[in-house]
């Protein structure tokens, strides 16, 4: 057999385990055309994984997003307690689901129907594995061995080409870009108003319905590029929403989250941190999935701006050219990005002041100007420390960084960033995350709540009353 053998111990599980190909890795994990094909969306965000799967739709591909959390024994079942937590978790979530799938369709159940989207990462983390773990439990499972893992990486800057037409590879783009930055302000919508609404329940109510008009509105107007009249959909929500928040409740204490994307944006993973911060009395803002986005685009510019001096300096010529190629390709991306990301927040923040998002460029900036890391690095450290050190600017009251246990970039972030907490007096709390319930974590953010209370108090008020 011209190819690897390999015997995968699974902690517990049906059966010791078959047979792995390396080629499996190449062939079937990738950028696969997705017609004719049922696209699985992984649910790290609720918001975003919806509109996401409306935009593909409006293209005519058939996306589907998958329950999340449901299957989390089934992704126990065949980790082995070493991965990430958000591997484990979506490792579940893709065998519970073509568990469902199976037991819907019977005999007529076929995996190659499937595309199962799965991005990756470069860099020095483990993110970029889990999709080859994740081939490898597949390829074990005979039912599930031809099921093929869609994706899309960093390396590129999450391109889409090859997943749909050449010709509207560019569209498909510009509108999904859209409905991350739609789906983050829905969040920011929700935490703005939540904790102070006027009755219990009405915040939840009104962001769950209108991520259905939104849904909508993507599946309608996203491939047309009628973008107008999706942000005229968002701005009648907005004004509908604005009247949840009951005028007699004072502002609150400020606080920004960072971390681990995944982590801070799946409710289940991370406990409904925010929900439990607003019970002891906080108005939350958390990181936005466009800033990752914006952070893949301004990573490639810049490393094809570092390659294109090298090649000056050591008189490469013939590579320049590619380099020229990169930058023009990703700098033209990350300006349409950053232009499109403005106009909505304009059209939203003239309605309610929702906070802002960070630029990347800026947070470059000010890591250079702290000296506190450096973009060669690499990893969600980048935008963790910088994101604290604006949040600490704009006098945030305090700062709570969300991750999975043990994940690498965070806790780079919180052992650089606790010592200048600290030295700022500004409260700060590790919340690091796995399946288990940490019983002492509720004390720990009711202390820290009680001083960013004292903070708020401190500075009279909020920075931006
Ligand atoms: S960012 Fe953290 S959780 Fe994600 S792959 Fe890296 S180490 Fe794991």
């Amino acid at each position: 057999m011209a190819t690897e053998q390999r015997a995968v111990k699974k902690a517990k599980g049906p059966e010791p385990v078959k047979i792995v190909s390396f080629s499996s890795l190449t062939e079937k994990v990738g950028r696969f055309n997705l017609r004719n094909k049922t696209f699985l969306i992984p649910q790290m965000n609720r918001i975003g994984g919806h509109l996401l799967a409306a935009t593909f739709r409006s293209f005519g591909i058939h996306a589907k997003v998958m329950d999340t959390y449901k299957g989390l024994g089934l992704g126990q079942e065949y980790t082995s307690g070493k991965e990430c937590y958000p591997c484990q978790i979506t490792t579940g979530d893709i065998l519970y689901h073509m568990k469902k799938e199976k037991e819907r369709l019977g005999d007529a159940f076929n995996a190659e129907d499937y595309v199962y989207f799965m991005p990756e990462a470069d860099g020095p983390c483990r993110f970029g594995m889990y999709n080859k773990f994740q081939r490898i439990v597949l390829d074990t499972l005979p039912d599930l061995s031809r099921l093929k893992i869609g994706s899309l990486t960093t390396k590129d800057g999450y391109s889409l080409r090859g997943i749909i037409e050449e010709e509207k590879v560019r569209d498909i783009r510009k509108a999904s870009y859209l409905s991350v930055v739609v789906a983050d302000i829905l969040d920011r919508l929700l935490w703005r108003i939540r904790p102070y609404e006027r009755e219990p329940g009405m915040a939840d109510e009104f962001i769950e319905r209108s991520m259905r008009v939104m849904e909508e509105a993507f599946e309608t107007c996203g491939a047309k590029k009628e973008f107008d009249r999706i942000l005229d959909k968002l701005e009648e929500l907005i004004e509908e929403g604005k009247d949840i928040i009951d005028p007699a409740i004072p502002r609150k204490p400020l606080i920004g989250i960072v971390g681990e994307i995944y982590l801070r944006t799946h409710v289940h993973a991370n406990q409904d941190v925010i929900r439990v911060l607003e019970r002891y009395g906080a108005e939350v803002v958390n990181a936005s999935i466009a800033e990752w986005v914006n952070y893949t685009s301004y990573d490639r510019l810049r490393e094809a701006k570092i390659a294109l001096r090298l090649g000056l300096k050591s008189l490469r010529l013939n590579s320049l050219r590619k380099h020229l190629r990169s930058i023009l390709s990703y700098g033209g991306e990350l300006l349409y990005q950053e232009y499109r990301q403005k106009q909505v927040y304009r059209r939203v923040r003239a309605l309610i002041d929702l906070a802002e998002d960070h630029k990347v460029g800026h947070l470059e900036k000010i890591l250079h100007e702290e000296d506190l890391f450096n973009f060669d690095v690499g990893t969600e450290a980048c935008l963790s420390i910088a994101g604290i050190v604006q949040y600490a600017r704009e006098r945030f009251n305090g700062v709570v960084n969300v991750y999975p246990f043990t994940c690498m970039p965070s806790t780079t972030t919180s052992a650089i960033i606790r010592p200048l907490m600290n030295r700022l007096r500004i409260p700060y709390l590790d919340t690091p995350y796995d399946s288990s319930t940490q019983p002492g974590r509720e004390a720990a953010i009711r202390t820290f709540m009680y001083q960013a209370h004292q903070h708020f108090k401190r500075h009279g008020g909020r920075f931006h009353d």
